[in-house]
């Protein structure tokens, strides 16, 4: 049993994103008012997905993706402490001259607490092959990678992105609006049905081309660079030359200060429904942590911003020894080509999918699992269609088909 919140006096988070920062503003909702302090190299949190969208098109800077202005911090009396933790130090919680629990920063500075928080979100995965490594080689994940990225956006670069999944597509769209020419390579087509359904994924993955994309399915074999350009070479022994090449295929979690001081991780730090690690003293949120439930099962990891929220918010509520809040099923968005496409829920989970058409288009899948239960929804431009899904996937409601395929039917009717 944790001790009630007015017998923790300090808690201290490392990692600044949204997971971090939604820890932070809802233990001072629910009450927190002791010591609070936020470890990151970036200092002010900011949010992420922007860095793909309006932040890389120039349309807001480094203010307007604050997740809060400065001030914030200071009314609130949160600490935001501009270092990177190397080592969680847990001997010292031990023993009459217990300090707490606490990490050691890159500069040797080191800092203690009664709880500490891990909300160190990832990397983003590299191309383990022959120059996937090259320093020119780009990435997505964090404010530095954007700014690169823009900088070398300019009309008339030729940019190779290899992964068309949701990042690499949300570049390839806001590149091609910046001038830039774009090859977009992945080895699956089209990407995305584990998210979005077959139907949807061929929909949005066949507006690269109209909008003067080249896609290409392919694998990857070798990236070279020589005299400014860069040379990818797949499998089949296709080359793609280009000014740029960004590698957008996923992340991998922040796991490996948590490994080595001894707490559960498997590709995620494992926590239970209250967000503690197997250290109870030591949480985990947002996309490094991973949940195992109460009966045993191992939840896939999720790496969304909605879920970065949820479970930092939970953590608020069990450190402040109040009930949980329930979360529905994990959602998503995702904008490209000027559309917006929302998930929710399982859309690869066993069933079938029924879908609504638009003009002899799908605009929405919905899938359908034992009993004929909504698991999972998609849709483009479809926001109020996929909140109503949600309903009706969170409430276990029962929805007949033909009217879940029928468009003038608003599902919002259904999820009564
Ligand atoms: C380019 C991009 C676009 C996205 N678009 C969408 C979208 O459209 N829709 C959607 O649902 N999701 C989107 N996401 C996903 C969403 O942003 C993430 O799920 C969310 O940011 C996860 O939050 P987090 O706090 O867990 O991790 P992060 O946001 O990654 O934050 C982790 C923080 O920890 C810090 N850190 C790491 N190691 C240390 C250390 N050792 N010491 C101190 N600090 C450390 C990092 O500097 C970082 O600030 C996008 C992500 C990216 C990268």
């Amino acid at each position: 049993m944790l001790p009630p919140l007015m017998d923790i006096n300090s808690i201290l988070i490392i990692g600044g994103g949204l997971s971090g920062f939604t820890v932070a503003q809802n233990l001072r909702t629910r009450g927190y008012d002791g010591t609070l302090g936020i470890v990151d190299p970036d200092g002010i949190p900011y949010d992420r997905p922007p860095l793909s969208k309006a932040y890389l098109l120039g349309q807001k800077d480094a203010g307007g993706i604050a997740l809060a202005p400065e001030s914030w911090y200071t009314q609130h009396d949160v600490e935001i402490i501009t270092g990177t933790a190397r080592e969680l130090l847990l001997a010292e919680s031990k023993g009459p001259d217990a300090q707490g629990i606490g990490v050691r920063l890159t500069d040797d500075r080191e800092l203690y607490a009664d709880r500490i928080v891990l909300a160190l979100g990832g990397q983003a995965r590299t191309l383990p092959i022959e120059g996937g490594d090259l320093d020119s080689v780009l990435v997505l994940r964090d404010r530095a990678d954007a700014d690169k990225l823009r900088s070398k956006l300019h009309p008339g670069t030729h940019l190779a992105i290899i992964g068309a999944g949701l990042i690499g597509a949300e570049v390839a769209s806001a590149a091609l609006k910046l001038g830039a020419t774009v090859s977009l390579i992945d080895p699956i087509d089209p990407p995305l049905i584990p998210a979005v359904g077959q139907e949807l994924a061929r929909k949005l993955h066949d507006m690269h081309t109209p909008a003067g994309i080249t896609t290409v399915q392919g694998t990857p074999a070798r990236i070279s660079c020589a005299q400014g350009m860069h040379t990818v070479e797949l499998v089949d022994g296709t080359l793609i030359t280009a000014h740029e090449v960004l590698v957008g295929i996923g992340m991998v979690p922040n796991t490996s200060m948590a490994q080595v001081a001894g707490l559960e991780t498997d590709h995620g730090i494992i926590v239970d429904e209250h967000q503690r690690t197997s250290d109870s003293h030591i949480y985990a949120v947002g996309d490094a942590s991973r949940t195992r439930t109460t009966t045993g099962e191992l939840l896939r990891r999720a790496e969304h911003w909605e879920y970065a929220m949820n479970t930092g918010a939970t953590a608020a509520a069990s450190l402040s020894n109040q009930e949980l809040p329930q979360h529905g099923a994990s959602w998503f968005w995702s904008d490209r080509h000027g559309v917006h496409v929302e998930g929710v829920g399982e859309m690869n989970a066993q069933g079938t999918t029924i879908l609504r058409f638009i003009d002899d288009s799908p605009v929405a899948a919905f899938r359908l699992g034992e009993h004929g239960k909504l698991v999972g929804a998609a849709a483009i431009d479809g926001g109020l269609t996929i909140r109503a899904a949600r309903r009706i996937i969170d409430r276990g409601i029962i929805v007949d088909p033909v009217a879940l395929a029928d468009p003038n039917i608003p599902l919002k009717k259904l999820a009564r």
